[in-house]
C-alpha cells in the first residue's frame, strides 16, 4: 500500500493548490480526482469556461453594436457561430486542465483517478477503474460542491437546467427564464443576452446580486435594463414546470400576485451545495454541519487533528481564490507554520460588462456595526480613459473610517473593475487611509484613476474632475 504525508481529495483549485504547497514544502503527496480531468468545478465547468463564453460574446456585441461607432464597418452579417464558440471554451478548458496535469508531474504529485472514500482517519479507498487503498499521515478534503436547487424544480439538464449545461448548450435560447440574480444567473444571462435571448431574471430578495453593496446591486441593475434584461426582485418562485420544449415557471410577485413566465430554457441558479457524496466521513469520524459542509476550526482542521478541509465544501465564500487562499493555508499549517487568513480581505467580483467587484466591509455591513464611516465615490464617466473607450457606466466607491480615514470597504462597478479590485486589497492589506491612496500617483488615462479619485473624494471631498 503507498503511504503518503499528505493525501489531497478533491482536484479544484483548493486541492490542487494545496497539494502543490505541501509538495514544495517537501512533503510525500497525493491527490485524488474522481473526473478524468483535474481542475475540479472552477476549470472544468465554472470560472474559466464561464469567461470563455463571456469574452466570445463580448466580442459579438461588440461587433454587433458597437464597432460601427468606432468606426469600422462590416460588409454583411455578423453571426454567432455557437458550436465553433462552444468548442473554443472547451479547448481553454482542455489547455488549463493540461496545465494542472503538468504541475502535478513538476512537483512529483501522485494523482489517482476515482472516488476517494475513508475507510479510517489514516486510510482511503479510491475506487475507479480498480480499486486502491492509500495511506496518509494528513488528509485535506477539498471535495467542493455542486449545483443547488429548490425541492419542486426537477432539473432535467435539457431545458431545466444549471451553470454546467448553459455552458455547452446547442442552441441560443429565445427566452431563458433565470431563477437566481447572483453571480452565476447574471454572468451567464448576459452572455446569452448578448448573443440574442432574451433573459427574464427572477430573484427572490429585493435586488439583484443582494450580498454585495446595495449600490453596485442599483447600479447593476440600472445597466442590465438598459441593456433589456427584465429583472423581477422580491418574486419567490412556486414551480417550474416543462411542457414540450417549453417551461412555465410562476412565481408570487411582492403584492402576493401570480406572475407566469414562459421560457425555452430555464437556468437555475439558486446558490451550490457543499459536496460529500462518496467521501464517507463518518468512518473518519469527521462532522458534518447541518448545512452539509464540513465542520472546520480557525485552522481549517476538522473534528479529527490529521484531517483539515478547505474550500467550497467548508463554511465562507465559494470562490476559487479563497479555495486557493486555504489550500496553502492548510500546507503551511500541516508543515508547522503559523499561516493567516484575512477573510476580510478576499475579493467578490461579478464578470458582467460593467465588471462588479468589491473587497471588506458593505455600507450595510458598516451600518449594522454602528462604525462612523464616511464615503468617496467618482463615476467612470468622468474619466478620459472611459469616454475613449465608450464606457461609461459605473463608480468607484471608498469607505472609509471617520476618524482614522483608514479604508474599511472598496466597490466599485465599470470596465476592468476585476483587474482594479488588487489595488484596493493592496492598500486595504497594509491598512491604508484614503488619503494615502489619493497621494499615490496612477498611470494616465487608466480606468484606476477613479481609484485615486474616489480616495480623494473620501478623505476630504477634494476629488479632482468631477
Ligand atoms: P471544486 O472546484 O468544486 O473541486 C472539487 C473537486 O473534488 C471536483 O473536481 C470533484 O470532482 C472532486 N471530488 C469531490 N468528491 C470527491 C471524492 N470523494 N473523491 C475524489 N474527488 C472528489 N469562483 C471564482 O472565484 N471566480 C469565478 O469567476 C467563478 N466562476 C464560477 C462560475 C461558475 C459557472 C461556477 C459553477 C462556479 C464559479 N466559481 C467562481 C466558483 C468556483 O468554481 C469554486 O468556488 C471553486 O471551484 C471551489 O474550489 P474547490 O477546490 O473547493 O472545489
Ligand atoms: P449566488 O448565491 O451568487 O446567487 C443565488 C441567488 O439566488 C441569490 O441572489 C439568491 O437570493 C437567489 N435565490 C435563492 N433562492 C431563490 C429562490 N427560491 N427564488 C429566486 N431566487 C433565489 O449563487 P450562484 O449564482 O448560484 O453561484 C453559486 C456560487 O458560485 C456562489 O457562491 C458564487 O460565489 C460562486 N460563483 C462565483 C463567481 C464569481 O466569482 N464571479 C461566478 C459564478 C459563481
Amino acid at each position: 500500500m503507498n503511504s503518503y504525508d499528505v493525501a489531497v481529495i478533491g482536484s479544484g483549485p483548493g486541492g490542487y493548490v494545496a497539494a502543490i504547497r505541501c509538495a514544495q514544502l517537501g512533503m510525500k503527496t497525493a491527490i485524488i480526482e474522481k473526473y478524468s480531468t483535474l481542475g475540479g468545478t472552477c476549470l472544468n465547468v465554472g470560472c474559466i469556461p464561464s469567461k470563455a463564453l463571456l469574452d466570445s460574446s463580448h466580442h459579438y456585441e461588440d461587433a454587433v453594436k458597437h464597432f460601427e461607432d468606432h468606426g469600422i464597418d462590416i460588409p454583411g452579417e455578423i453571426k454567432v457561430n455557437l458550436e465553433k464558440m462552444v468548442a473554443r471554451k472547451q479547448s481553454v478548458v482542455d489547455q488549463t486542465t493540461g496545465g494542472i496535469d503538468f504541475l502535478m508531474k513538476k512537483n512529483n504529485i501522485d494523482v489517482y483517478q476515482g472516488v476517494g472514500s475513508f475507510k479510517d482517519a489514516t486510510h482511503i479507498v479510491i475506487s475507479g477503474e480498480k480499486e486502491e487503498e492509500i495511506e496518509a499521515k494528513n488528509t485535506i478534503i477539498a471535495t467542493g460542491s455542486k449545483p443547488s436547487s429548490l425541492p419542486f424544480i426537477n432539473i432535467d439538464k435539457e431545458r431545466v437546467i444549471t451553470s454546467t449545461e448553459a455552458l455547452k448548450l446547442k442552441e441560443v435560447p429565445k427566452h431563458l427564464i433565470v431563477i437566481g440574480g447572483g453571480v452565476i444567473g447574471l454572468e451567464l444571462g448576459q452572455v446569452y443576452k448578448r448573443l440574442g435571448a432574451e433573459v427574464t431574471v427572477v430573484e427572490y430578495m429585493d435586488r439583484i446580486i443582494p450580498t454585495m453593496d446595495s449600490g453596485l446591486s442599483k447600479e447593476l441593475n440600472k445597466v442590465l435594463k438598459k441593456q433589456k434584461f427584465t429583472i423581477n426582485t422580491s418574486h419567490k418562485v412556486k414551480s417550474v414546470e416543462r411542457v414540450g420544449d417549453e417551461v412555465v415557471v410562476k412565481a408570487d410577485n411582492k403584492k402576493g400576485e401570480e406572475v407566469e413566465l414562459r421560457g425555452d430554457y430555464c437556468l437555475v441558479s439558486v446558490g451550490r451545495r457543499p459536496f460529500t457524496d462518496g467521501l464517507n466521513p463518518e468512518a473518519a469520524g469527521v462532522k458534518i454541519t447541518d448545512r452539509g459542509q464540513i465542520e472546520v476550526n480557525d485552522h481549517l482542521q476538522t473534528s479529527v487533528s490529521n484531517i483539515y478541509a478547505i474550500g467550497d465544501v467548508v463554511k465562507g465564500a465559494m470562490l476559487a481564490h479563497k479555495a486557493e487562499e486555504e489550500g496553502v493555508f492548510v500546507a503551511e499549517t500541516i508543515a508547522g507554520q503559523k499561516p493567516h487568513i484575512d477573510y476580510n480581505l478576499i475579493p467578490g467580483v461579478v464578470y458582467t460588462w460593467p465588471e462588479v467587484a468589491a473587497v471588506g466591509q458593505t455600507e450595510e455591513q458598516l451600518k449594522d456595526k454602528g462604525v462612523a464611516y464616511k464615503v468617496g465615490q467618482f463615476p467612470m464617466r468622468a474619466l478620459g480613459r472611459s469616454r475613449a473607450s465608450m464606457d461609461l457606466d459605473g463608480f468607484v466607491k471608498i469607505l472609509a473610517d471617520k476618524s482614522t480615514d483608514e479604508i474599511l470597504g472598496v466597490h466599485m462597478i465599470g470596465a476592468r473593475a476585476a483587474d482594479m479590485i488588487a489595488e484596493a486589497v493592496v492598500a486595504m492589506e497594509y491598512r491604508a487611509s484614503a488619503e494615502d491612496v489619493s497621494r499615490m500617483s496612477h498611470a494616465h488615462p487608466t480606468f484606476t484613476e477613479a481609484i485615486k479619485e474616489a480616495a480623494l473624494a473620501a478623505t476630504d471631498d477634494r476629488a479632482l474632475h468631477v
